[in-house]
């Protein structure tokens, strides 16, 4: 194929301009970014040939090579991975918009004073244009006789031509390096002492050798020691950043190292990090998740989601195994009972270290519960085996105070006259704050948990009881919040309320037949005047709600029941009004129950009109 010239997209055109003129720290970290990538090559291509050895030339031992020239100004990265094909150059390289290039445009002002952040976006090769004002790329997939040059001085176009690579499989990429100015207080990246202590610093971890010419022989720059081997006495906190950073390309610090060998039925060693922030991608479809899995030392793959359940799918880091076998598949590793064990395992190791960081450490599990909260919650509904251990570590909102709380907590709080854990769901914290529901538990004094995560409502669900308390919502039927005393002394007086409020339930029950499945008295309210509840076994509002959000309707409605507050004085006038008006106010009652639970009506315009009428006719009545 003779040489051709193509454009950029337009997002990459923008993030080359960011990146040549406004990244003016730390340029150096380009060296990690080439590294590391010609790292993952090498291990991809060590994957593939477990299953292909073809794929392997003879004599082949993975290497990364930085050859520096002073004299033409150049600087080297030569690997001998996998290599890409032509269209993978484009792909990656080149054209195909990918969305951590458009999340780190989103970040731009932030990024303008950090540029070391490129790496989690993985748009990482573009950082050779902090250095290099012309970046060539020869690459050649294994299993391939042709290569492929991709040239580009970052101005908006790139070269392509087939050519094959002297070397055969592997790729190399030569920065032609950017002239600076003294002041700048750029390094120059063709001194072999610059680029030995930026291998050091950057890139000590990588498992294959990094070697440069040296003055006699080759020298080996990194000491591609396996960290998670190594004994946690002797490892420094700083190194076990360096690590996670190398391992996420997060640069803010972990909250939690975990770093242990098990030991009896199975032996791995695992080094497990709980990150201090959500990723950018954090819950986007495109997001990956799981451990690295390496077995003897030897890398299999990364994101392994058979190592970790998805409700943990926060946690990052590795598991070095003895026992498996070399020849596991993808496939095979999803039925492979060692793996679920260290699955197992790896869970309860993270659950533990949670429960210890909540009780030792509140300010930082509740740092990690903002970030992460919703997703561990995921567990209870999931994963019952680890029900006890989670109930545990789950935070609430609550009405006793602006901070959270466990329900442990909550418990040693119950008033003593209080039988149930209360709890409300909705969309926000300030709707579910100002609830009617809430009337009367706040007159009693009762604390009532608020849970406005969507996956609060699979997290009830499942969870029902805690020591031996039931958790009662407070929008479902049948809410007994009284003592036998006290209902003993409300009974003559509910009696002689339903017997004179009669009339008033009957019409209210026949003009509301289609919508609800009974009226009755109530004294959950104080101030408000009627509120929908849900049949002990029927789904809440919010449930409803949220089902038909993701598409799932109920088949047939769930009907709910109206209850009325025979203390306000609507009623009372009400039982003097004519039937058509009776029908009418009964309309408005319903649809105010609605909004008061944060669901929509169903016709607001006939709503708006109802109430306009009814102003009318107040105003009317008072002249
Ligand atoms: P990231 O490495 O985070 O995916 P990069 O922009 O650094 O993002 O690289 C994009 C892709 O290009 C990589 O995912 C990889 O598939 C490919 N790539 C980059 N460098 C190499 C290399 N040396 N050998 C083979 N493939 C590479």
């Amino acid at each position: 194929m003779a040489k051709q010239v193509q454009s950029f997209n337009a997002e990459i055109k923008q993030l080359l301009d960011i990146v040549i003129h406004s990244l003016y720290s730390h340029k150096e970290i380009f060296l990690r970014e080439l590294l590391s990538n010609a790292s993952d090559a090498i291990d991809k291509l060590k994957f593939q040939s477990l299953t292909h050895p073809s794929l392997l030339p003879s004599d082949w031992q993975p290497t990364i090579r930085l050859s520096p020239d002073a004299s033409t100004k150049t600087l080297k990265i030569i690997d001998n991975g996998i290599g890409m094909t032509q269209e993978e150059v484009v792909e990656f390289i080149g054209t195909i918009a990918r969305s951590g290039a458009k999340a780190f445009m989103q970040m731009n002002a932030e990024m303008k004073t950090k540029p070391e952040l490129i790496g989690q976006f993985g748009v990482g090769f573009y950082s050779a244009f902090m250095v290099a004002d012309k970046v060539t790329l020869h690459t050649q997939k294994a299993g391939s006789n042709d290569g492929t040059v991709w040239e580009s001085q970052g101005d908006g176009t790139y070269s392509l031509e087939s050519v094959p690579r002297p070397e055969g499989t592997g790729t190399t990429i030569t920065l032609h390096l950017k002239e600076f100015q003294e002041e700048e207080e750029v390094q120059n990246f063709t001194d072999a002492w610059v680029l030995k202590s930026l291998v050091k610093k950057y890139s000590d971890f990588i498992a294959h050798p990094i070697k440069m010419k040296g003055e006699k022989e080759d020298e080996t720059l990194n000491s591609q020691k396996a960290l998670w081997l190594k004994s946690p006495s002797e490892i420094s906190k700083e190194e076990y950043k360096e690590f996670y950073q190398h391992l996420t390309h997060d640069w803010n610090d972990p909250l939690r190292t975990v770093h242990y060998k098990a030991e009896g039925t199975m032996e791995f060693n695992a080094l497990l990090y709980l990150p201090g922030k959500k990723p950018w991608n954090y819950n986007m479809r495109d997001m990956e998740y799981g451990l690295s899995l390496y077995i003897k030392r030897v890398f299999i793959m990364s994101d392994c989601k058979d190592l970790l359940p998805s409700y943990l799918r926060f946690v990052k880091g590795l598991v070095d195994s003895s026992d498996l076998s070399l020849n596991v598949s993808r496939e095979l590793l999803q039925q492979d009972r060692q793996v679920s064990q260290i699955r197992k395992n790896v869970t309860n190791k993270v659950l533990g270290t949670l429960k210890d960081l909540l009780s030792k450490e509140r300010t930082a599990y509740e740092d990690f519960w903002t970030e992460f909260g919703a997703t561990l919650k995921e567990g209870l509904p999931s994963d019952s085996s680890n029900k006890e251990k989670l109930q545990d570590l789950i935070l609430f909102h609550s009405t006793s105070s602006d901070k959270m709380t466990t329900l442990e907590e909550y418990v040693t709080r119950m008033k003593e006259t209080q039988k149930d854990i209360y709890y409300i769901t909705g969309d926000s914290l300030s709707q579910v704050h100002n609830s009617p529901y809430l009337e009367k538990l706040k007159e009693k004094g009762f604390e009532v948990l608020l849970l406005v995560d969507p996956v609060d409502e699979w997290v009830v669900s499942s969870l029902t009881e805690f020591k031996g308390k039931k958790l009662q919502s407070i929008t479902r039927e049948g809410l007994d919040l009284d003592t036998e005393e006290e209902k003993q002394k409300k009974a003559e007086e509910k009696k002689q309320a339903e017997d004179t409020l009669k009339p008033v339930l009957d019409s209210m029950k026949k003009a509301l037949a289609d919508d609800v499945k009974d009226v009755v008295l109530s004294d959950r309210l104080t101030q408000t005047p009627a509120c929908l509840v849900s049949s002990s076994q029927d789904p809440s509002a919010h449930m409803q709600k949220l089902m038909s959000q993701m598409g799932k309707e109920y088949s047939t409605p769930v009907k709910r029941i109206l209850e009325i507050n025979p203390k306000h004085p609507v009623f009372s006038k009400m039982l003097k009004a004519s039937e058509e008006q009776q029908k009418k106010w009964a309309e408005i009652l319903y649809a105010q129950a609605l909004l008061t639970e944060g669901s929509s009506l169903p016709d607001p315009v006939k709503f708006s009109q109802q109430v306009a009428e009814l102003m009318v006719q107040a105003a009317e009545g008072q002249h």
